[in-house]
């Protein structure tokens, strides 16, 4: 997992009185990739996504990770935290997420018939989410407190919805299945259609989820690839791991650190990425 995918649950998105409280207003949808990026070859390395999550409907989790976002979009409403249409830091969000889009397609065919939503939720929280199918929630607390520029808030961006491309969540939920039940055990009595009740059911788990370092650190490299792709500075994606590891090492909470990888192999994994990028960010801003 990493500092940006620690999903809270849903009562702890709740937010204080003092915080930021919106009037109630309908988040919007974008439009899915209608003006696709084509078929450019990827230039990040990350290989396949696992054939494991395959025992898991893609269908099915997104409809429950659709269900899901609309209750937390509808819990942050009601308690007047969640941003108006007008307001300028979602506006901004919007427009980087305009760019990204027609670059998610070639990670994932799914995505073209994405509905994306991006939202912004008052909260001090250092935290950005991307649900199954392409539902982005972001936090004040993280745009506020590490001062994001456009282009570290588009890294960010690229990272969430990397995850919710290469289907991290479907690959999780798959392993964690068939883990408990023993491979053997699970080969012979679960069929597709259980999986998919499963996956069903498992929508409140999607506000849970950990992914593992191996997840984190495809995110990152597509996230970068997308974000650069959409004429995004690479070298963003360096500077904003360093605002996180600066607020990490001023934050006391020892279990939030143990349990997150070291923020210097991410930084170091990014850097020597970089090369393969730099060219596509100098056709972007040709264009
Ligand atoms: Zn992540």
């Amino acid at each position: 997992m990493c500092w940006l995918c620690d999903l809270k649950t849903p009562s702890t998105t709740s937010t204080a009185p003092s915080e930021h409280r919106w009037n109630a207003r309908r988040g919007f949808l974008l439009a899915a990739g209608t003006t696709a990026a084509g078929t450019a070859l990827a230039q990040v390395d990350v290989g396949s996504a696992s054939s494991m999550r395959n025992l898991v409907p893609a269908e099915t989790l997104e409809n429950s990770a659709r269900q899901q976002y609309a209750q937390v979009i509808a819990d942050a409403r009601s308690k007047n935290v969640l941003a108006p249409e007008g307001h300028p830091q979602l506006q901004r969000l919007h427009e980087i997420a305009k760019r990204l889009i027609p670059f998610t397609t070639q990670w994932n065919p799914r995505a073209k018939e994405w509905k994306w939503q991006v939202n912004l939720i008052g909260s001090k929280q250092l935290n950005a989410w991307c649900m199954p199918g392409g539902k982005i929630a972001f936090y004040t607390g993280i745009l506020d407190q590490l001062q994001l520029t456009d282009d570290e808030a588009a890294m960010i961006m690229g990272h969430e919805m990397a995850h919710a491309l290469r289907e991290h969540a479907r690959e999780r939920m798959a392993k964690s299945k068939v883990t408990g039940m023993g491979l053997s055990i699970a080969s012979q009595l679960l069929g597709l259609g259980q999986l998919g009740d499963v996956a069903a059911n498992m929508g409140t788990q999607l506000l849970t989820l950990k992914y593992s370092r191996d997840d984190e650190t495809e995110a990152d490299l597509v996230g970068l690839e997308i974000a650069v792709r959409a004429g995004y500075k690479p070298e963003a994606s360096v500077a904003l791991w360093k605002k996180m590891q600066a607020a990490s090492g001023s934050n006391n909470n020892a279990s939030f650190l143990s349990t997150h990888p070291s923020g210097a192999n991410r930084i170091q994994e990014l850097e020597a990425n970089l090369p393969k990028v730099k060219h596509l960010y100098e056709q972007a801003t040709q264009r």
